[in-house]
């Protein structure tokens, strides 16, 4: 194995790349239609002329990323794009509001009593359990209205579990993006290999999380220790407690999502830490029809996939067995870069499993659906705030 896993690949034309670029066109039409219909939040928004501008310039910069994919085959690029802009655009926006409607990030006690706090994905992990136990949702988050509602966010989780599995991780996550930035900044990784073991930390923190929930009866991991409140909301600071809190919050983000990335080239927080992506995984392996195969027969063993994989879902048994690990978020890096296109998106239980460019396209249409769609307002706010801005300073 050594002395293959440094064998120079030959890089040969990737079997996913459609002949001519009309090819790429048509299949991207029907997209173009999918977003249009599903972004321009109909025809009273649509009159308009600042919202009409912003549906605009998300759904071009949408088909132009999705044409991209088509035409060059290349998934991983281009799903960066729209996946990083999305966790930036959520967190500036969201702050933005926050200060606008209450002059800060911090919440209060007040706050949290009446309800007043947004409703994230990661929730999920604590109230299930107690849901069960108790017939009531514990998180103090509105049932409907408001920033990010329990019933629509439920409604996306549930889909997203389905049908993308730990997919969820690379295609609908608005936090994401912030550790897959960088995780792409250094060329090479200072910290080659991290201890396989790290993987199943997420499944250590979803058990502590979900059990501790259920017995305190408090969403514990929002309480205590999402690193995210640092590019969200917060308790304010007010006691030894809070502060305590804080400095987690902190010291998490800047490892997680900052250091870790930085230094090893993985997701440190999606893959180690976050209790949804555990849970995705879990449900992906078994309701998820996606999934990504090696081609045992034709691989190089080159190692290059088991180096480039940024959750660390690959290794020198994946390049035997021909599956990846429970913690592959399809994010297609792997399918990128493998010189001999041994690598490739699979619809199970189709019968199309021979053909990878059809299971890549029907990949494709489901993730980047659920990409664009989940980020397409976060991305019209985002330019609606620019231009609110750029307004207030030309006046
Ligand atoms: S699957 Fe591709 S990248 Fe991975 S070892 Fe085989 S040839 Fe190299
Ligand atoms: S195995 Fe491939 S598709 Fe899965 S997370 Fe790793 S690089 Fe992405």
């Amino acid at each position: 194995m050594e002395s293959t896993m440094n064998m120079p690949c030959k890089p040969t034309r990737h079997k996913l790349q459609p002949k001519s670029w009309l090819a790429s066109l048509a299949l991207t039409l029907p997209m173009a239609l999918i977003l249009a219909l599903l972004l321009s939040g109909g025809p009273a928004a649509f009159v308009q002329p600042d919202r009409r501008f912003a549906f605009l310039c998300v759904w071009l910069l949408d088909i132009v990323l999705f044409f991209k994919m088509m035409r060059s085959g290349k998934t991983d690029r281009y799903r960066a794009v729209l996946f990083i802009a999305f966790a930036v655009a959520l967190s500036v926006s969201f702050i933005t509001r926050m200060i606008e409607v209450r002059g800060s990030m911090a919440f209060d006690n007040a706050d949290i009593l009446q309800c007043e706090v947004p409703f994230c994905h990661i929730v999920t992990t604590m109230i299930i359990i107690p849901a069960i136990l108790t017939e009531s949702i514990i998180f103090p988050g509105r049932i409907e209205g408001g920033y990010a509602d329990i019933s629509s966010m439920l409604v996306i989780v549930a889909g997203a579990l389905v049908i993308l599995g730990r997919g969820f991780c690379s295609w609908g996550c608005f936090y994401g993006g912030w550790d897959d930035a960088f995780s792409r900044i250094r060329k090479r990784p200072f910290w080659k290999n991290p201890p396989p073991i790290l993987r199943w930390g997420g499944f250590a923190v979803l058990l502590l999380v979900a059990t501790s929930s259920a017995a305190l009866l408090l969403p514990t991991y929002c309480d205590w220790v999402c690193p995210f409140k640092v590019v969200t909301e917060y308790e304010a600071v007010e006691s030894t407690r809070s502060a305590l809190k804080a400095l987690v919050f902190v010291s998490l983000f800047l490892a997680l999502v900052i250091v870790l990335p930085l230094l090893s080239k993985k997701r440190t927080q999606c893959a180690w830490f976050c209790p949804m992506g555990a849970l995705c995984s879990a449900t992906g392996k078994v309701l998820s029809p996606y999934q990504v195969r090696i081609d045992t027969e034709t691989c190089l063993k080159c190692g290059k996939c088991t180096r480039t994989c940024p959750m660390g879902a690959l290794d020198a048994d994946s390049l035997t067995s021909g599956r990846t690990g429970i913690g592959c978020s399809l994010c297609g890096k792997c399918v990128d870069a493998c010189p001999s296109g041994s690598i490739s998106y699979n619809v199970r239980m189709s019968g199309i499993g021979r053909s990878p460019g059809l299971s890549r396209i029907l990949f494709l249409y489901a993730g980047f659906t659920f990409l664009a769609v989940f980020s397409g307002g976060t991305l019209q706010q985002f330019i609606l705030l620019v231009l609110g801005a750029l307004t207030h300073i030309s006046l």
